[in-house]
């Protein structure tokens, strides 16, 4: 009888989705010395977005993967936020750092991030970028996958992390997965840098329940995202063209620089259009498939722990992966240990995140009065010093240590 490890090394294992959680997956995998396929419906990885942190569990986790120096070299160099209103007035203002700031002491373009991660493992892992699985069949003791491209092959395992809109989840786990949408959607994408554009972080509300935010980026170029307040159906099942149509007509009349960004929407390359739902799911794994990152737990943006999430769930799925040679135990322990982070990260105070869009003129008012006076010297210096007086938060989560 072979040794258990040497078992495990001969495994090969698809993973769905190359972006932070797949990549993430791709590098324990590969470390633990599983044979890994990903296979990345995009023609290239997708870079666009804008700042994300990498604090908690995931900085722990980048520095067990030795990327913490590179992603603490790829600084977005921004230096704070201001809080504007549609003529471009300042309301408010918070510097990098400051306790209600939301640029953080390290923050990275998901783009980057995502660079960072894929060059760990290009020359170890074989990427398939311009496909994804059209049919999934379990065998025993193994899983059949037909591609789009044609090709057919056997894995003894499937990971899926393809993100909240997953095709394959659908196809695996139908409708057990419930959507929490919270009743706005967003888009990022990438825009000309203009005189307007400083190193400071712009949010601007504006009527129809809309909020622009542009950051700066390192190379030149403004990261943009508009969230907006619409029904849960407004943009779904929409062609990337029709995406864009549709949001163009939404914000182009919203005042401050939507005719700007309107002008970018239609010309831009990479948009990525979603919805803001929670992803809630009652099982995250199904005979050899399992799920993970936003297509298993997505907790959206507003709960901000979606980038520890998304390294977090593919660190804990890898090693206990190569814990054992049963799948079945290793899904159930990843998500025993997982879950209640997740259930946790998926709260959300009451009215948030409706409360911060206003649809109406006077709402809007009201909210940049509220920025006026949270941006006041006073308020400002009392969060402050209340933040200095805090003991260290207590650790969020315990990361499991796995043998290499
Ligand atoms: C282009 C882009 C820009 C983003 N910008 C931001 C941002 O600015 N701020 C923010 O907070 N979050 C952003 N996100 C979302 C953020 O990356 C995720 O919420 C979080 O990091 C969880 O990552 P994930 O890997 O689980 O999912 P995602 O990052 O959503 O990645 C899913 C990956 O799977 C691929 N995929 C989808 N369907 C299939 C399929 N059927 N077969 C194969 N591959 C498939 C997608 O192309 C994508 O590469 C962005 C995501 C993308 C894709």
């Amino acid at each position: 009888m072979p040794p258990a490890q040497d078992k495990q090394q001969r495994k090969n294992i698809l993973i769905s989705g190359a972006s932070i959680a797949g990549l993430t997956l791709a590098y324990w995998l590969n470390h633990y010395g599983f044979e890994v396929t990903v296979v990345e419906k995009a023609a290239e990885l997708r870079l666009g977005g804008q700042n994300i942190d990498v604090k908690g569990p995931a900085w722990e986790i980048a520095q067990k993967m030795g990327i913490a120096q590179k992603i603490r070299r790829a600084d977005t160099t921004e230096a704070g936020i201001r809080f504007v209103d549609t003529k471009n007035k300042v309301l408010a203002e918070f510097p990098k750092g400051h306790p209600m700031s939301m640029t953080q002491e390290l923050e990275i373009l998901r783009g980057d991030l995502v660079k960072i991660l894929y060059e760990l493992t290009e020359d170890k892992v074989s990427y398939r970028f311009g496909d994804h699985i059209t049919g999934i069949s379990e065998q025993a003791g193994h899983t059949e996958v037909s591609f789009a491209g044609g090709k057919k092959a056997e894995y003894s395992l499937v990971l899926i992390a393809e993100g909240i809109g997953s095709s394959t989840r659908a196809m695996v786990f139908k409708d057990v997965v419930k959507f929490r949408y919270l009743g706005l959607y967003t888009a990022y994408f990438t825009i000309e840098k203009q005189d307007t554009d400083t190193r400071w972080a712009r949010w601007c509300n504006a009527p129809g329940g809309i909020v622009f935010l542009l950051r700066p980026d390192p190379y030149g170029t403004t990261r943009a995202s508009v969230t907006l307040k619409a029904k849960e159906k407004a943009y779904k099942n929409l062609d990337p063209e029709q995406q864009k149509k549709a949001l163009t007509a939404a914000i182009k009349d919203a005042g401050w620089e939507a005719p700007r960004l309107a002008e970018e929407i239609s010309k831009s390359g990479e948009l990525y259009f979603e919805r803001l739902s929670q992803v809630i799911s009652p099982v995250w794994s199904k005979g050899r498939t399992a799920m993970t990152g936003d297509a298993a737990y997505c907790v959206t943006p507003i709960a901000g722990k979606g980038t520890d999430l998304a390294m977090l769930g593919p660190y804990i799925l890898a090693g206990e992966i190569a814990g054992t040679d049963d799948h079945q135990l290793a899904f159930f322990n990843y998500r025993q240990k997982l879950e209640s982070y997740v259930r946790e990260a998926q709260k959300l105070p009451p009215g948030i995140p409706l409360l911060v869009y206003p649809e109406s003129r006077t709402g809007v008012r009201l909210i940049n009065f509220l920025f006026r006076i949270f941006g006041s010297r006073l308020v400002k210096n009392l969060a402050l010093r209340l933040s200095r007086n805090k003991k260290a938060p207590a650790k969020t989560f315990e990361l499991p240590v796995y043998k290499d």
